[in-house]
Formats: C-alpha cells, structure tokens, sequence
C-alpha cells in the first residue's frame, strides 16, 4: 500500500539513456527546426490527458469531470512508473493532429483490380499515419489464370504483393518508421510455392514479412504423408496434387534459410474468432493481432518486472491487478480517442473493440523469481502469471460492459453465445514490445534476455555494457569483477563460465542458450490465456537443420499455438522487424 501511495505522486519519468535518445529522436513533438518542444514527462501527460478525455464522452457534468479527474492520474502515474505503456503509435500520436493510435490493422485484398488498388491506397494512407498492415493475398486468382474482361491472364498474388511492396518504400510511416507489412496466402493456394520461395533471396519483398495460413487438413495430410489438393479460388477447381510432405518442407527450408515465411494455423485462429460473423484471413505483420478486414487493434504492455515485490518474494498480485482494470480501461478509452484512417476501418473496431492488453519484462521478472526460463517452473509461473492478467483483464471488460455497453457487434459473437456481457470482443495479445520495452528499460515481451552483457562502443572504446541488476547481483555475490564483465559481454551469456555460481548461470540464460522446444513450450504456455496471438522468436543454433524446424513446426501445432517464426542465428542479416533488442 504504501509504495502504491508513493508511485502515485510521480512527477517525472527516470528513463535509460537509450530510451532518451529513441524518444527524442521520434516521439517528442518537434518544432520546426526539428527540435523536441516536449520533455518526457510532457509526453506521458499529452497522452493520459487525451486517453482520459473519453470519460467526458460517457459521463455528463460534475460526473465526468470526476472520473476524467481520476484516471488522467492513473493513467499518467501507470505510464511515469513505467508499469504500462501503450503502443508506439499512442505515444507519438495522442493529443497531437494526427491522433491515430494503432499499431496494426488488416486490409482485404478482393479479386479484381479495383480492390487491389484501392487496398493500395488504403494500405499507404495506414503507413503514413504510423499503422502496420497486414494481407491475405489468398482470394487472388493464381497466376496464369484467365482475366475475363480482356481475355488476358492475371500475374498472381506474389506478383501484387511486389506492387505493395514497393508503394510501402515510397511512403515513411508519419515521417517516424518505415511500414511494414504482413503477407499471408492459404496453403491450398495453387501459387502457394512461388510465394513461399519468394524472400529466399533476401533482396526481395523487403518491406514484407510473410506467412503461410495452414489449414488443419493439410497438418493432417503431413501427419499421414497423403497428398493436398491445391484449390483455384475464383472457382473452387482443383489445379494440383501435391505430397503435403513435400510442402512442408519447403516452407521449413525457407524459414530456415532466412526466417519467412513464418506460418499461422489458420483454422486454430478462426476456431477461437469472437466475432465469427467476421471471419480472420491474416494477421498483422508482427502476426499477433488476428484481425477480419478492416479490423485494427490497438496495443498496450505491461512491464512486469516492475510487479516483483522482495518482501513477499513473490509478484505484488494486488498491484498487478489494479494495472490490468486501470489497463483495459486506457485501451477502452483509446478506440473511442482514435482518429480512424477509413470509415470502414471506424466502423469494424468500434464494432469489435478489440484491445491487446499484453506483456514485457517477462524475463527479467522471471530472473528475480530466481525461475530459469527453460524449466517446467518458469512455465508454471508463465501460466499462473497470464491466466491472472486475462482474468482481470475479462473483469475489467465485464465492467465496462456493465458502465458503457457491450461492444456493438456483440449479438453473433461467442460472448453472446456464452451469455458473457464484455466490452470487447478481445483483451489480451502479446506483442514484440520492440520500442516500448526499450523505454521501459525492461526485456522485450516474453521473449528471454538476448544477451547479459553486449560490447558497446563509445569515444572509440569498446566497453562492456552489463545488465545492471547483473552487476548487483554479482556484487552482491561477491564475484564481481571488470575482467569477468568484459568476458561476458564477449560472449553475450554466462554459459560455461565457472566463475558465476551455478545458480546464477541456470537462471541468466539468454534465448541462444535456450534450445528451440523451451521456447515453443513457452509460447505455449502463454497462448493458453491470450485471447488473439503471441509474437515470439524461436531461437535455433546456426546448425540447426530443416527438420529441426519442422520438429518445431509440429511441436507448435500440437501444444496450440496460433503460429510460429523461427530464426536461425546468423541466417539473415537484417530482418523487416526484429522482436529481440540488439545491442
Ligand atoms: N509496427 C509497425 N512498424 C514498426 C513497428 C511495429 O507497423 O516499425 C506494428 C506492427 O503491427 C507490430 C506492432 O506494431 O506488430 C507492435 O510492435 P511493437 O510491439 O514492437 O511496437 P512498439 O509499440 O514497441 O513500438
């Protein structure tokens, strides 16, 4: 209670140096000159008062004064004690003219060229407002099929998808990052190997990342090594046998010769749609946002390593609990705050309401549980840790429900089945975290540390930049010392050095030194209680083989999991977005 109190008269923000300079460099309101006319602290205000504004839109007078009173103070202390932070697009945008708050949205992509084109412009108006976008390109007729107003033949969805590609280098995202982009084809696709081929040279398609839908048919069809019928969709006629094997293993060399594609299991995500009148055909280019056309979804992280309390040993449950409500309610608030590139786009996630409630800092609080990652704990403690944020993030949904109204497409959802009056029809997604984390000065999503320690150069010297509650603990261990720093930060990770304790080894590991099926079980175990997706990087050794992706393809499928992306060390040397923090 009493820190509780403390962190509510927060004033300012103490953040990393990094953290600093990425804000300075893109998310201060600049003048000009291109010179930041906000502080920090400045930010975290414009963006608790703009997401708190929504209270006047529900409560009239005195009342809504009250509650916009409130919780522009938790909002703004929740984001000052670096406990949540929402997605970069908030951050930038809210208070500001542009007032587009999410990061991921889906596009259709129709069989004709006035929706391919108009997807276009649709997708760069999304870039330039910040957004990501994501595409199914499997209702596209293949390549070579017949184009009946000219009598020609139509080029195929891998060739459109160039099309977008190179639209995506022309526009920056608002003047902040560059676009990126998810590409999806359903596996039955006839073009299915031309588009899973298609990023093996790593020059092409650079603005992509690509998935393959899988089917519960074709898993079947590998798990038997029977033949899968490749299906035209503009007429629903067989073009092609192929061995589901044969396949599968195509899709397993490209992921491990550079990483794409990635896959999604298609039927799973729809399975557990909320909102199955909209059905789900791809994904956001991250692939944790499981959106219909025209959905968006907008993201906000808990930093847990901040929940550790040392007196009990154990996660302050209590301070996590009040987060999550006060959480929901910001990302509540931010679907009614945001300003929505489309109409269409307005009219689907207030309908859905979607928010992503999800993690970061998962690591580092595992690390001062003294739970390594890779153990059957570390997974125990990953459960009961999302089962309780899903929990009360659903209470607070219901909450909301019971104050404002259930979501608007409600009647037809699964929640209606089930007699559940929420507020919105998702709560919970994992992120990357790729930025936010950085801010928060905490590890990325769930993902493990990437190093311990990395070498930084700085006024021409090369110095170990240690994590320092690394050096604490090793003070406090009593083996501190510069020479042991430096050897860890050449090395990246504690393994193999017998002058850290045991114990302390086994609880430091870094994703390189976790092997590929502690990382699939552990997004596992975290899918259990997320209501969309999880994005997560598994990790596999520079020699790792094809069939050692495949193995982990199965794994993911058999422990349900929405997807999977691999990557194997050294195999690329730049991705379109990278999850992990390099130094
Ligand atoms: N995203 C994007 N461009 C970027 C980074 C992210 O469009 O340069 C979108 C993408 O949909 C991704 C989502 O934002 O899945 C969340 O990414 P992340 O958690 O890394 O974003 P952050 O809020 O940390 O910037």
């Amino acid at each position: 209670m009493e820190a509780r109190r403390e962190n509510r008269e927060l004033t300012d923000i103490e953040l990393t140096e990094n953290a600093l300079a990425v804000l300075r460099k893109r998310y201060l309101k600049k003048n000009d000159r291109g010179e930041p006319v906000e502080r920090p602290v400045d930010m975290f205000r414009r963006v608790a008062g703009n997401i708190a504004e929504a209270e006047l839109k529900f409560r009239d007078g005195e009342e809504g004064r009250a509650l916009y009173e409130e919780y522009y103070g938790r909002f703004l202390q929740m984001m000052l004690s670096r406990r949540f932070m929402p997605n970069s697009p908030t951050l930038m945008n809210a208070g500001r003219e542009l007032q587009q708050l999410s990061a991921c949205f889906v596009l259709p992509v129709e069989d004709s060229i006035d929706g391919i084109y108009d997807t276009l412009k649709h997708q760069a108006i999304i870039h330039k407002s910040g957004g990501g976008t994501g595409f199914a390109f499997s209702r596209l007729r293949p390549k070579n099929d017949i184009v009946q107003s000219t009598m020609g033949v139509s080029s195929g969805p891998v060739s459109f998808m160039a099309i977008y590609d190179a639209s995506t280098d022309k526009i920056k995202q608002g003047g902040t990052r560059r676009g990126a982009n998810m590409g999806i084809l359903r596996v039955d696709h006839p073009d299915i190997e031309e588009f899973v081929t298609c990023k093996n040279d790593n020059d092409q398609i650079t603005n992509f990342n690509i998935s393959v839908a899988i089917t519960d048919a074709f898993m079947e069809a590998v798990e038997k090594d029977g033949e899968f019928e490749l299906v035209n969709p503009r007429n629903g006629a067989v073009t092609r046998r192929v061995r589901a094997r044969e396949l599968f293993k195509k899709i397993a060399y490209g992921a491990w010769l550079n990483g794409e594609p990635g896959v999604v299991f298609i039927d799973r995500i729809n399975a557990d749609n909320p909102t199955p009148q909209f059905p789900i055909e791809s994904t956001n280019p991250c692939s944790e946002a499981h959106l219909p056309p025209y959905d968006s979804c907008n993201l906000g992280s808990i930093n847990l390593s901040l929940f550790y309390s040392e007196e009990a040993g154990d996660v302050d449950w209590e301070e996590l609990r009040e987060t999550v409500r006060t959480a929901v309610r910001f990302l509540d608030n931010v679907i009614e705050q945001n300003n929505y590139p489309l109409p269409q786009i307005e009219e689907m996630s207030k309908g859905n309401r979607r928010i992503g409630l999800g993690v970061m800092g998962f690591a580092d609080l595992l690390i001062k549980m003294g739970i390594p990652y890779d153990s059957e704990e570390g997974l125990a403690f990953a459960e009961r840790v999302m089962r309780f944020i899903d929990e009360e993030a659903w209470e607070a949904s219901r909450a909301l429900a019971a104050e404002r109204g259930v979501f608007a497409h409600y009647e037809g959802s699964r929640h209606e089945a089930r007699g559940d009056r929420v507020r919105n029809a998702t709560v919970t997604t994992i992120a990357p975290t790729g930025t936010i984390s950085l801010i928060a000065g905490c590890s990325g999503g769930i993902e493990p540390l990437y190093a311990v320690a990395f070498m930084r150069r700085q006024a021409d010297m090369e110095m170990p930049d240690v994590n320092p509650e690394f050096v604490r603990v090793a003070r406090e261990r009593g083996f501190y010392s510069e020479e042991l720093m430096k050897k860890v930060a050449e090395q990246g990770s504690v393994r193999g050095l017998e002058e850290v304790p045991e114990d302390v080894r086994r609880v430091w590991v870094t994703s390189h030194d976790i092997s590929p099926e502690w990382h699939v079980r552990m997004q596992a175990a975290f899918q259990k209680h997320t209501s969309m997706g999880i994005s997560k990087t598994i990790n596999l050794p520079n020699e790792a083989t094809v069939e050692d992706v495949e193995r982990a393809y199965r794994l993911a499928y058999s422990l349900g999991c929405k997807g999977i992306a691999v990557y194997r060390d050294g195999s690329r040397e730049e991705q379109v977005l990278s999850t992990g923090k390099t130094a």
